[in-house]
């Protein structure tokens, strides 16, 4: 992966190889840290790149930050208006992926929230896709369980959390599929290692819902209302067994690094007729427009650079 050129680091834009920190950081030996994915999108129309609903995203990064004490004084406005300056400074006009992340940066010995300085750095890279089968990716149901609320919050976005899903996504990339898909405590599904998740049965969109130690994604959000409004569906949050998605029509994966990425095999067995099916295929038109600022139905959610 190439480096980026430029990154924002400790209220100013610098090039990317000043942005270091020393190995006692908190964060870096204890996972307090909280980050955030934003990608912009470039239009080949107009030319210009678009942030897809930045201000959700950063919104959702603070109330992670508030989370773990860390105090800013930034508004989703502002962190938005950093992130604008940073991909101009870089020049890009193409697909980016933006990559906020507030730290516990003090360098002291001692695992705790209170009294720890923190700060918080924007990188920006040309990205393009996450899951490479977005169209027919495989998964399984991982061995691993998702963290719990009362364990380290999901619905934080929290650095050290990550390590539940990086040994998710090694196991189940190691053992041949694209993804795995994980269950709570109690045994429902409750999302993939980045993704939230999507069932289609008999024409109604199933959604784990925010109890079940999901992420609260913004694209998860996108779709619930894309499909509502645009494919007039009946969109509805509950606990999801595992033996649903052995007999669903449909299921998929959304987030804003995957997209929205078709499940067509899970433990080897077909998802409805094995391949991607109409709902998956038609959210993912309407989105794909939606993020490149092709509908004007959905400009709010669009952000210029
Ligand atoms: N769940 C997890 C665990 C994630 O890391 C992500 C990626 N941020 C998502 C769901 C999807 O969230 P979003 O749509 O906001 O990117």
């Amino acid at each position: 992966m190439n480096l980026p050129k430029y990154a924002y680091f400790k209220n100013k834009i610098v090039p990317y190889a000043e942005a270091k920190v020393g190995v006692l950081t908190h964060a870096l030996n204890y996972g307090t840290g909280v980050f955030g994915g934003v990608r912009a999108y470039k239009n080949d129309d107009d030319g210009n790149l678009y942030l897809f609903r930045p201000y959700d995203h950063y919104k959702r990064f603070l109330n992670s930050c508030k989370m773990m004490l860390m105090d800013f004084d930034e508004t989703p406005e502002s962190m938005t208006q950093h992130t604008i300056d940073l991909i101009r400074k870089s020049g890009f006009r193409e697909d980016v992926y933006i990559r906020p992340l507030a730290y516990k940066s003090d360098e002291i010995i001692g695992v705790k929230l209170h009294d720890v300085g923190a700060d918080f750095t924007i990188v920006a890279l040309p990205f393009g896709k996450y899951v490479s089968n977005d169209t027919n990716a495989h998964v399984t149901i991982s061995s691993w369980r998702r963290l719990d609320d009362n364990v380290i919050p999901a619905r934080g976005k929290i650095s050290g959390a990550y390590a539940n899903s990086a040994f998710i996504k090694t196991d189940a990339m190691r053992s041949g599929f694209d993804e795995a898909l994980v269950l709570t405590q109690a045994g429902h599904l409750s999302e993939g290692s980045a993704e939230n998740i999507f069932m289609v049965r008999d024409g109604v969109l199933y959604t784990p819902a925010v109890y079940e130690n999901i992420l609260e994604g913004i694209t998860r959000r996108s779709i619930m209302e894309v499909a509502e409004k645009e494919l007039g569906m009946k969109v509805v949050e509950r606990p999801i067994d595992r033996t649903e998605i052995y007999i669903c029509d449909e299921f998929f994966m959304t987030g804003t690094a995957a997209q929205v990425t078709a499940i067509t095999q899970v433990d080897h067995r077909p998802v409805g007729d094995g391949v991607m099916g109409p709902v998956a295929s038609k959210l993912r038109e309407l989105f794909f427009d939606i993020v490149r600022g092709k509908n004007p139905n959905y400009k709010d959610w669009n952000v210029e650079v």
